[in-house]
């Protein structure tokens, strides 16, 4: 007999199928859906590959459709593709009238869905993700890692990226070593999945203050894991997807490769920018960066990092190497 699991596994793709085919043979999902993506610049065959779909804006049109096909109740509420049936009651869809991100697992399985509003409602949550479940645990997973993983054993380098849609653009402007964090802080179990296939790995998070913000924390757990780390910086207001889609691809890949900077680079230049001249606050700023060069497991990998900070920051190596010191008995 199937398990659960199992079960659960071949439900999502059976919504994964009905929300591509409505995509492109409903009417409503044509006119709104498809038009959307059209809009966004993504090409017919990447709406293809990441399978994307849609689904409609009546209120229980899977969860109809799905048990005339025969699938249970149980699935349905299990799966989180469908809410309601307290008391025998009637089924109701948890995405209606979104634009649908398939989230695969390592493997390619369906695990779990993202759905987007395509027009601004206030007061309601731009996406909408499948919930926990015995299947899916949403910081374990990374999304993009099914399409991405031969080109980061490929290129031995993995791009880190906030959302679905900047998973989607750099694939389409031919960077296909990426995933998405999705909008979550970046856990032990996502880097370790990295890890399989590459050690280094460059994070491109959102170039606003959330972005900045998520990329410092992100950072020092990727260092605690043994991780080369690199940063790009985009200008201001830009996501990798928006960014993508104001240049050509080669342009794109040009300023990816002429922008990546070493983590002890990004931070000092981003403290040094707040701290200005106050003796205090660059006083902190040090502590902060000694703090992260601490994290780092390897000791040769450490010395080289002290070394770069003690020429950013001209600051006598010894005292770097006696504060890296002091943290890490303190700490380990
Ligand atoms: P878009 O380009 O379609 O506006 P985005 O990826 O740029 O989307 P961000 O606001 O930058 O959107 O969020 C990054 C990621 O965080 C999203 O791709 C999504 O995975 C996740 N996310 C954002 N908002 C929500 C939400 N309200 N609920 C759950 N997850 C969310
Ligand atoms: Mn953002
Ligand atoms: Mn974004
Ligand atoms: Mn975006």
């Amino acid at each position: 007999a199937q398990s659960a699991r199992e079960s659960m596994f071949i439900l999502n793709e059976y919504a994964r199928d009905y929300f591509v085919k409505i995509l492109f043979e409903h009417p409503e999902g044509r006119s709104i859906g498809l038009s959307y993506f059209r809009e966004r610049g993504f090409r017919d065959d990447i709406i293809h590959k990441f399978q994307l779909g849609y689904s409609l804006e009546q209120r229980d049109a899977l969860s109809q459709e799905a048990q005339k096909a025969g699938y249970q109740k149980d699935f349905l509420l299990k799966t989180g593709l469908s809410t309601g049936g307290e008391n025998g009651g009637a089924l109701f869809d948890r995405f209606r009238g979104r634009v649908i991100f398939p989230v695969h697992t390592l493997s390619g399985k369906v695990v779990a869905f993202g759905g987007r509003i395509l027009k601004k409602v206030p007061n309601t949550g731009k996406y909408v993700n499948s919930p926990e479940s015995e299947i899916y645990s949403k910081s374990n997973e990374l999304y993009g890692i099914y399409f991405a993983k031969s080109a980061i054993m490929k290129a031995d380098k993995c791009f880190l990226v906030e959302g679905y849609t900047d998973v989607i653009s750099m694939h389409q402007a031919g960077l296909e070593n990426v995933v998405a964090s999705s909008g979550t802080a970046l856990t032990h179990g996502q880097i370790r999945k990295i890890r399989r296939f590459s050690e280094n790995i460059t994070v491109l998070y959102d170039g606003d203050t959330a972005g900045i913000k998520a990329a410092m924390r992100g950072i020092d757990l990727l260092l605690e894991e043994g991780m080369n780390v690199k940063v790009v910086l985009l200008p201001e207001g830009e996501d990798p997807d928006s960014f993508a889609k104001k240049q050509n691809a080669d342009d794109f890949n040009r300023y990816i490769a002429s922008h990546e900077t070493d983590f002890i680079r990004f931070k000092t230049q981003l403290l040094l920018a707040e701290a200005g001249d106050d003796p205090i606050k660059r006083a902190g700023l040090i502590t902060n960066i000694v703090e992260s060069i601490a994290l780092i497991p390897d000791a040769i990998t450490r010395s080289v990092y002290i070394q770069d900070c003690s020429q950013l920051m001209e600051l006598r190596e010894n005292v770097l190497i006696a504060e890296v010191n002091k943290v890490r008995l303190r700490n380990y």
